[in-house]
């Protein structure tokens, strides 16, 4: 199955998604958004990794910024913050340049690596769209950049993190045909939630919106 452009996704909503479906749903479906310190401070590093689209040669590599991506085959589309090109037999010509290049992309995030892996996700979606775009050969790796450590982690693209990929855009496509927003499901990551405003998990935890709406009424009363 291929999908038409007009039935993309945003491909950096694959973070929001494995960080939380309701979440995902909340700002993809709903369009709601709630800016706050963590999320500001991502736009910022990620202002200074597109701050221009450009690309340079620095010694074997050529580094391509703000380079936008797609997949018919995904439903998805977005852009990368770096894209490296690095020499290599299963890379594509590039004009200009001898040799064949494959694209290797980074991704920059603010803080340090995290528990769950919605960051490798998002980057390896990010390498099936290249492989799809330029029809290279399979980039084996790719890289996370963290603002705190100010380092970069080797994410190895392997299957498994393949089909999960596949697995949840096709999810994804799937809830927002049905314009449907799961419900709340409280975990720790809701502390740490830019929408836990607008979302309300204590909701979930008080039991209905009715009960919730009828306590809070007695305790101004
Ligand atoms: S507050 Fe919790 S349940 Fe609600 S969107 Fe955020 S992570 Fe998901």
């Amino acid at each position: 199955m291929e999908y038409d452009e007009d039935e993309f996704l945003n491909l950096a909503g694959l973070q929001h998604f494995a960080f939380c479906r309701r979440q995902w749903a909340l700002i993809h479906i709903e369009q709601q958004w709630n800016e706050n310190l963590r999320t500001a401070e991502g736009h910022i590093l990620h202002e200074n990794a597109h701050d221009s689209l450009s690309a340079e040669k620095r010694g074997n590599l050529i580094i391509s910024r703000g380079m936008a991506v797609l997949s018919h085959r995904l439903g998805v589309n977005g852009v990368c913050d770096v894209v490296e090109f690095h020499t290599s037999p299963g890379g594509v010509p590039i004009f200009g340049r001898e040799g064949k290049w494959l694209p290797v992309p980074v991704e920059y995030k603010r803080g340090a690596p995290k528990e769950n892996d919605a960051d490798s996700l998002q980057l390896c979606c990010q390498a099936m769209c290249l492989e799809e775009m330029l029809v290279c050969g399979e980039i084996p790796k790719a890289y996370l950049y963290y603002g705190e450590t100010a380092r970069r982690t080797a994410v190895p693209l392997d299957e498994a993190r393949r089909g999960k990929v596949t697995a949840m855009l096709s999810e994804m496509h799937e809830l927002y045909r049905r314009k449907y927003t799961p419900r709340v499901k409280p975990t720790k990551s809701c502390n740490a939630c830019s929408l836990k405003g607008l979302c309300v998990p204590k909701l979930y935890r008080s039991g209905s919106a009715a009960d919730y709406l009828k306590k809070r009424l007695e305790e101004c009363s």
